[in-house]
């Protein structure tokens, strides 16, 4: 029999949804009548915009014609894509991309697994606590050792630097799952430290367009010296609704190097070119031509309104939690709100609390890791009339 990659069989049993799954049908089986509203929800619930269904649409006409079908496009994506990310996403910040430094693929998860292909199978890694738990399975299933930085209460959710050296650094801000950001400030001294010791940063920013504060930057590359050491990723599953179709971007920036067991140094966007042209054949060219639909006047003004709608949602739980008197963190420039269980609760028994007297399920802090004991999360992607009647629930129940 083949031997298997015994780093899978270390992997945790990732339960935390299945277990929210089951209590929620437990309720529901004990009280058929409860109308239970999910503010756990992770995926987008408004649909897609209708300039990208329109260019969804027109491109399977492209692929009904001799003369516009279109077969195996670029790995790394159609030129008409790139150059509208670097033109919108980028330029207009003062970030200078060249089109082939962007990377257009499925989305931003596989990226953010793949990427642990193009280093050294011993590289330390560093991830905050509470984390997306991608970061962590994937290199898991490497053998690779984590540290694990806290982000909590006491350091104002800002990471501390690790103790001992790493040399991959896992940030997303907008954070997933305590909706909070690093400040221009902030973010720089990563960069500096992150140049200082020779780490990479691996900047997962796809809750980029929640941003709304102005001191919260959109791109790790509008800070000084970012190009020579961050890969960013991102998505427009958050931004556009495309968590259905599947199309996301990673930059690699040709500034950014590593060193060989020579010492030797190469360029990481030389490796990731390789790897994606070998292991991934390109997103689907109807679907690159429904992301290039969000960069038309009409493609930008629908994806406004959505992010719009999803902010006022994230609002509105903020006003209810805090007139309900708890505390949260995250909902201004991100659609997840951080809220600190009443005292003396875990995160589970908050879960058991809220479902129980307003019937409303959430997330269990705790499930993203250790330090998110003590918390749950609330999601702003459900329905304007879903988080309105469950913020009345929270503050008429006593909790
Ligand atoms: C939703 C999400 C993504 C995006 O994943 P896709 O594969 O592009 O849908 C990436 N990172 C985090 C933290 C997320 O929550």
């Amino acid at each position: 029999m083949a031997q298997i990659n015994s780093h899978y069989l270390q992997l945790s049993q990732n339960y935390l949804f299945s277990e929210v799954a089951r209590r929620i049908a437990a309720f529901q089986a004990a009280n058929p009548d409860s109308k239970i509203i999910k503010m756990s929800i992770g995926d987008v619930t408004r649909p897609l915009c209708p300039a990208a269904v329109e260019a969804l649409h027109k491109a399977a006409d492209d692929q009904s014609r001799p003369e516009t079908f279109h077969g195996y496009g670029p790995e790394q994506g159609y030129a008409f894509l790139a150059e509208k990310i670097r033109d919108f996403d980028y330029a207009p910040r003062g970030v200078k991309l060249e089109a082939d430094e962007i990377f257009i693929s499925d989305g931003a998860k596989s990226d953010l697994g793949n990427i642990g292909d193009i280093f050294a199978t011993d590289c330390r890694v560093a991830v905050t606590d509470p984390v997306y738990p991608v970061y962590v399975d994937t290199n898991v299933m490497l053998g690779r050792s984590i540290t694990y930085l806290p982000c909590t209460e006491a350091n104002d959710f800002v990471p501390q630097f690790p103790a001992e050296p790493v040399d991959l650094i896992y940030l997303c801000y907008p954070n997933n799952p305590t909706g909070t950001t690093l400040n221009r400030t902030q973010l720089q001294q990563w960069v500096d430290y992150a140049r200082q010791t020779g780490a990479v940063i691996l900047f997962d920013s796809a809750y980029e367009c929640f941003i709304t504060e102005a001191d919260v930057p959109h791109s790790i590359y509008e800070l000084e010296g970012a190009k020579e050491c961050a890969i960013e990723f991102r998505s427009y599953s958050k931004t556009a609704g495309f968590t259905g179709l599947r199309c996301g971007y990673t930059v690699v920036p040709h500034a950014l190097r590593g060193t060989d067991e020579q010492g030797n140094t190469v360029e990481l966007n030389q490796l990731w070119r390789r790897r994606q042209t070998t292991k991934f054949n390109g997103a689907s060219y109807p679907i690159q031509r429904a992301a290039e639909a969000i960069y038309t006047p009409e493609g930008q003004a629908q994806v406004r309104e959505t992010v719009d709608y999803y902010l006022n949602n994230a609002r509105l739980l903020r006003e209810g939690i805090e007139a309900a008197g708890l505390t949260c963190r995250g909902g201004v420039n991100a659609p997840y709100v951080w809220v600190k269980t009443p005292e003396g609760l875990g995160s589970w028994e908050f879960f058991d609390l809220l479902l129980q007297r307003a019937n409303v399920a959430c997330t269990p802090g705790v499930g993203f890791g250790p330090s998110g004991e003590g918390y749950v999360r609330l999601t702003a992607f459900n329905t304007l009339e879903a988080t309105l009647e469950a913020m009345q629930r929270i503050m008429n129940y006593e909790l």
